[in-house]
């Protein structure tokens, strides 16, 4: 036998190894990520060895999705579900598991990763009832917007991937390397910016900002919404212009998700501005990937002077 025909045997042997047992080399893994920033990461992270599909955009309220037939048919597709738990996916997550995910994707399994149990959570709550509004018990579950926590979960995320998907454990090693040496460097960045608004007030519509709040030490003088996930009434509002007056609060930041009638309507009695946000990558034409969407961040709340009420 020639030895380019002893080659060519062990080709067709390997290829009928490969075809016999395909759970053995993953060409890609597809990942299911709930919202924009999970999908950004995973995109950083899995590199070339993943495919993302990212089931809500920055335009979308992520505690109200419909499980509508498109998720289902990524869901389907899934070999690892990415998503932030602590319940804010909680109306619609479960169904499509349920429906459609395969049994490598099921909660306690490899290919199911929370973001938000990797992390210290704000406010978790040892009772919880319907009389608090639409509140987290396990704690508020807006983490993305602290950097910190995005380091965390990026060496959680690359630990998985090298477990579902070992062939390529090196570049998930070395993309995760990659990220965090750039992370840490913009972590300085942005601390240094953030500087500025340690201590500076701000009203916010829903407390998806606390992360965000809590890292630079921002004050929340008040949320729109008179209890979390209820919007905000006539009442509520009378009463934040009367506590709120000469309290020097800078800005009322919303998501682009949120309706901003309150925001305007409070901005223009205790005249503020209202401060745009993207909450997610994608939430405006600037913050295209998570380094961009702290610059924006950033950027945007420190472009403004301080405020001074008479
Ligand atoms: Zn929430």
């Amino acid at each position: 036998m020639t030895y380019r025909l002893k080659k060519l045997y062990k080709v067709i042997a390997v290829l009928g190894v490969l075809i016999a047992s395909p759970s053995s080399a993953h060409a890609t893994v597809n990942i299911f990520a709930c919202t924009p920033e999970w999908a950004a990461l995973a995109e950083d992270i899995g590199g070339a060895h993943v495919k993302v599909k990212a089931a809500t955009t920055a335009q979308q309220d992520v505690h109200h999705i419909r499980a509508k037939p498109s998720l289902l048919a990524a869901m389907r597709q899934a070999d690892l579900v990415f998503c932030t738990g602590a319940s804010l996916e909680i109306g619609w997550l479960p169904i499509l598991v349920k429906k459609a995910g395969g049994p490598n994707v099921q909660p306690e399994t490899e290919g199911w990763l929370m973001a938000a149990d990797y992390v210290e959570k704000i406010g978790m709550m040892e009772h919880a009832d319907r009389s608090m509004g639409h509140v987290h018990p396990e704690g508020n579950p807006h983490i993305h917007l602290n950097p910190h926590n995005i380091l965390t979960i990026a060496e959680v995320l690359s630990t998985r991937l090298a477990l579902i998907d070992p062939d390529h454990r090196a570049d998930y090693q070395a993309n995760f390397a990659r990220f965090s040496d750039a992370w840490d460097k913009n972590i300085v960045t942005w601390q240094k910016q953030g500087a500025m608004l340690n201590g500076q007030k701000f009203v916010v519509y829903h407390n998806a900002w606390a992360y965000l709040l809590q890292w630079l030490n921002m004050d929340a003088a008040a949320s729109l919404e008179p209890k979390p996930g209820i919007p905000p009434s006539a009442a509520h509002l009378e009463k934040l212009l009367t506590t709120l007056k000469g309290q020097n609060v800078r800005a009322i930041i919303v998501t682009p998700y949120e309706n901003r009638k309150a925001a305007e309507w409070l901005s223009t009695r205790l005249n503020i501005p209202i401060l745009d946000l993207p909450f997610t990558v994608g939430g405006n034409t600037e913050a295209t990937n998570l380094t961009r969407l702290f610059d924006v961040t950033l950027g945007t709340l420190t472009a403004q002077k301080v405020h001074k009420n008479e």
